[in-house]
């Protein structure tokens, strides 16, 4: 799983899917870039594939991939026909907060919001932001399920 990617705008939802399946994800919004030219640059200088749902701002990128779904489990499946693999990680790896690396956590340091059900805890690095496999993992994991593989 070594591809990496950089999310043009409007595609924040795919951006935590992305992170929660593992990749190292980074959104335009998040990095304050909005000019065509910018998001070009950052995706070269960085070495990732562009997502972009604006066909001439893909046109122009050596390595992009044109989104045409709104829907993100249609991207999702747009993504599958390119060969990307499509798989919510075992654990969480990455923030989907923010994209840092998270961290397993002592249970008895758990925060104050954390349910009393969950034993496994993980922290990112980044950005402190807490993660636990709750009702938002399992609808992104049913939601990965819909997805058509073959
Ligand atoms: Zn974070």
């Amino acid at each position: 799983m070594t591809r990496r990617f950089l999310l043009d705008v409007m595609l924040g939802t795919l951006a935590t899917y992305l992170r929660m399946c593992g990749y190292d994800t980074l959104y335009a919004q998040e990095e304050g870039l909005e000019a065509d030219d910018a998001i070009r640059r950052r995706a070269a200088s960085t070495d990732r594939t562009l997502l972009t749902r604006d066909r001439e701002l893909a046109a122009r990128t050596d390595d992009a991939i044109l989104l045409t779904a709104r829907d993100v489990d249609e991207q999702l499946t747009e993504l599958h026909a390119h060969e990307i693999e499509i798989e919510l990680s075992t654990h969480p790896e990455r923030c989907s907060v923010c994209n840092g690396r998270v961290e397993r956590i002592d249970p008895a340091q758990r925060p104050d919001h954390a349910p009393d059900s969950v034993s496994q805890i993980w922290q990112c690095e980044a950005c402190d932001h807490h993660f636990w496999k709750g009702s938002h993992w399992e609808r992104v994991r049913e939601t990965i399920a819909t997805i058509p593989v073959s």
